[in-house]
């Protein structure tokens, strides 16, 4: 009797547990996982195709599709280090282990994620080799719908449907190559490679490499092609060259526009020869297990309609974390989980479906107010990403991301831009009140403020002598922008 009272309960307290589904163990995957249990009342079920946790950073020489035929995920390249020092990458409530370096490799990344999926006690909670197929909507008479999530066991081949309470997507968006379309490409006869495809620049020794596109990965790979190859044309649309300085056999060249059989006509007119074009365009959101009735739509490098570019504004049962770019992507995941379980649970209210949408439309007509270009709607960078954080952190109480944090940033990213071949030398220490840091170079300290300010000059200065008429253009665009904003 007391065995099926016990029972009875036990379904009756299953019954009552919200269940939210987790599509991908990446590091917003795990951050899901991780609140979803902080919760209680609540249990993660994570689907992940792959055999371990880490997502973008689970290296693999391969490329094209994996063993089970499904596109390769990684993007990751052999040595590559991170672009963010660890100080500020890692999650608020878990940091990295400390250690000298603050650029560190990606195999260091994945053991951290790794450790996190430990510390959190996650694993229980994550199917491997599960490949997520189809979701629908289970739509009811009131309240946000429940979701049907069809997934397949890559081993066995089977199929099994789940419903979930609820359902974070969190399948990353550095995995489908974009290509832009650049005329008579067909006729170029050298080699085509995206960065999705890049692993190590031996293949490209000796060889001359147009690498389009000067984004975080176009810079990096930059540099370390530079070793190899015999010339790199570093190509792009910036209004003005970076003004770090570069390797000798690497210049900074106009967009292309046109191919013929042996090389690439650029936006000025001239014309450079190349073995290689090195696609470093970006990557497209993807969502091909999203059925139609999921309401969710990718236009113009925009996911559609998403509440504070994350939570479905119809369906507010479902949200979708790390689409933002340009930002501090552990930290900002962390806050937006919070944020969209803060909305489960009722701690936060959301707003209505119509107040929603129209606050995703008026930041939208804002941006093209300023001048923005619609695709760059979910680039956050610096002062977006920020007052982002602020924003979402204080709506559901969480701590917010630290000012010095902030303004390490800021450093990290001048450093990028004036000094990128060396600005992987420095590293960094938090004092032990978590409220400042301090700057070393190669293990010696560093007055910021002041090594900054001469970096600055310099760098301005070359930049001023060498791109003058670029310079001039930006200010004239610039004060003609203000006149015109000023006149309304
Ligand atoms: C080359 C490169 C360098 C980077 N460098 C940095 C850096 O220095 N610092 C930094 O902070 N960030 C960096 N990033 C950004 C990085 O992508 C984020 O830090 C973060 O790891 C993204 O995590 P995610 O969980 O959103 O996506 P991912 O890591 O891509 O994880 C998504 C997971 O979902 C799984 N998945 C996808 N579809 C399905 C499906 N249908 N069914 C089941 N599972 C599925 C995938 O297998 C994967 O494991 C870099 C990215 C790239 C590509």
């Amino acid at each position: 009797m007391l065995k099926l009272q016990l029972s009875i309960l036990h379904k009756f307290i299953r019954s009552r547990i919200m269940k939210v589904g987790i599509i991908g163990g990446g590091a917003a995957g795990l951050c899901s996982a991780h609140h979803v249990l902080a919760m209680g009342g609540m249990t993660p079920i994570v689907w992940e195709k792959a055999a371990k946790v880490g997502g973008t950073w689970i290296y693999t020489p391969e490329c094209g599709r994996d063993k089970y035929g499904l596109p390769i995920h990684s993007s990751m390249y052999e040595n590559l280090r991170t672009n963010l020092p660890k100080e500020i990458m890692g999650f608020p409530d878990f940091p990295f282990p400390e250690g000298e370096a603050s650029f560190i490799h990606h195999t260091e990344v994945c053991k951290y994620l790794e450790s996190y999926a430990e510390h959190f006690n996650l694993y229980p909670y994550i199917q491997f080799g599960h490949h997520v197929e189809m979701v629908t909507p289970v739509l009811k008479e009131d309240g946000p719908p429940a979701w049907n999530v069809s997934v397949k066991n890559m081993a066995t081949e089977t199929t099994e449907t789940t419903t979930c309470d609820a359902l974070i997507v969190c399948n990353g968006h550095y995995s489908v190559p974009r290509y832009p379309s650049i005329k008579d490409i067909s006729a170029y006869k050298g080699r085509k490679v995206h960065s999705h495809d890049y692993r190590e620049p031996s293949p490209y020794k000796d060889s001359t490499v147009v690498i389009l596109g000067a984004a975080a990965s176009g810079l990096d790979i930059c540099l370390e092609l530079s070793t190899t190859a015999k010339k790199v044309f570093l190509s792009h649309n910036h209004p003005v060259n970076i003004p770090s300085e570069f390797p000798v056999n690497v210049e900074q060249v106009r967009g292309v526009v046109a191919a013929s059989d042996n090389g690439f006509t650029l936006s000025d007119g001239t014309f450079v020869e190349a073995d290689v074009i090195l696609y470093c365009t970006g990557y497209e959101y993807s969502f091909p297990f999203l059925t139609e009735e999921c309401g969710i739509t990718v236009e113009e490098n925009i996911v559609k309609p998403l509440y504070k570019h994350v939570i479905h504004t119809t369906y507010p049962s479902m949200a979708f974390i790390g689409i933002p770019f340009q930002i501090c992507p552990f930290p900002l995941f962390d806050f937006q989980v919070q944020h969209f379980i803060a909305s489960l649970i009722h701690k936060l209210k959301l707003p209505t479906c119509e107040e929603m949408v129209s606050a995703m439309e008026d930041e939208l007509a804002q941006l093209k107010e300023a001048g923005v270009a619609p695709r760059h709607y979910h680039k956050f960078g610096r002062s977006k990403q920020l007052a982002y954080m602020k924003e979402v952190a204080g709506e559901v109480g969480c701590r917010p991301f630290q000012p010095y944090l902030a303004k390490l940033f800021i450093v990290v990213m001048i450093r990028l831009l004036l000094d990128l071949t060396r600005f992987k030398n420095y590293s960094y220490e938090t004092d032990k009140n978590g409220c400042d840091f301090k700057e070393y170079n190669n293990g010696v300290v560093v007055n910021t403020k002041w090594d900054l300010t001469c970096l600055i000059i310099r760098r301005g200065f070359h930049l001023l002598w060498f791109d003058f008429l670029s310079i001039t253009k930006l200010v004239i665009m610039f004060i003609f922008k203000k006149i015109k904003f000023i006149l309304g």
